[in-house]
């Protein structure tokens, strides 16, 4: 089954908002937008609102917070609600990235409550998976993938607006990306997981780990492949809009 693409751009803790309306000035007048095709952004949050006004019109460019903080307001300074980023402009939300896990010691269960609330909340959830280096040495990349998505969509709503991220730790910000048919594997596991647990298969599998320009087009050529999330190479409008120009 063919997936409409989507490119996603993860710009980590940078971009202020003042940088972001430069890179989006520029994105917008060389991007050509494609039939079918979406691409999302997800700035640090106090470039939310910034980002989102600069996109305003471009319905098929799309605006996302990195992570959120499940409880609906209160006394969790630093955090960003989910309402909080929707009124700011976002439209998804990332959970799970692997710096949230293996920087700041998010638990599976803790996705899944931000999952959950990001759900609730009536945004689209990205939900990030991927297994550590020494877990695919052992040979335990699939089921780390598969505690990983069982867990952070456990009490999930089969027909939930989801999209899963199978980025491997050991690829991302490394200059090491997985093979299409490394990656193909994994996607086709994940599916296996997707469909078992009753979500639909138009529900999209992202790849993400030092996706540049260099190497996008074969891995979207794969079926299994359904867009890319990028971290650096995001950061430069000229190479994103490249990267966001492949494709069928
Ligand atoms: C990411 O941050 O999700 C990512 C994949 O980073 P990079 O493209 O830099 O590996």
């Amino acid at each position: 089954m063919s997936r409409p693409l989507l490119f996603a751009a993860n710009w980590k803790m940078h971009l202020g908002p003042g940088e972001a309306r430069t890179f989006l000035d520029r994105f917008l007048a060389i991007d050509t937008p494609r039939h079918g095709r979406t691409v999302m952004f997800f700035p640090p949050a106090v470039s939310l609102e910034a980002t989102a006004e600069r996109l305003r019109g471009h319905e098929h460019d799309l605006v996302g917070v990195q992570d959120v903080y499940w409880e609906a307001k209160g006394a969790f300074t630093g955090a960003t609600s989910v309402a909080l980023a929707r009124g700011a402009g976002a439209s998804a939300a990332l959970v799970g990235h692997s710096e949230r896990r293996h920087v700041f010691g998010e638990t599976d269960t803790e996705t899944n409550r931000k999952v959950r609330a990001v759900l609730d909340g009536g945004l689209q959830a990205m939900l990030c998976v991927g297994e550590q280096l020494a877990e695919r040495e052992r040979g335990e990349t699939e089921a780390t993938v598969t505690r990983q998505l069982r867990t952070g969509l456990a009490n999930v709503t089969a027909g939930a607006d989801l999209v899963i991220a199978y980025e491997p730790v050991w690829a991302i910000g490394t200059g090491r990306t997985a093979t299409p048919s490394d990656a193909v594997v994994v996607h086709t596991a994940i599916r296996m997981v997707l469909v078992d647990l009753g979500f639909a298969r138009d529900t999209r599998v992202l790849y993400g780990g030092s996706v540049n320009v260099g190497n996008v087009a074969q891995l979207v050529a794969e079926p299994e492949v359904d867009g890319v999330l990028v971290g650096g190479a995001s950061l430069d409008p000229d190479g994103w809009a490249r990267i966001c120009a492949v494709g069928p």
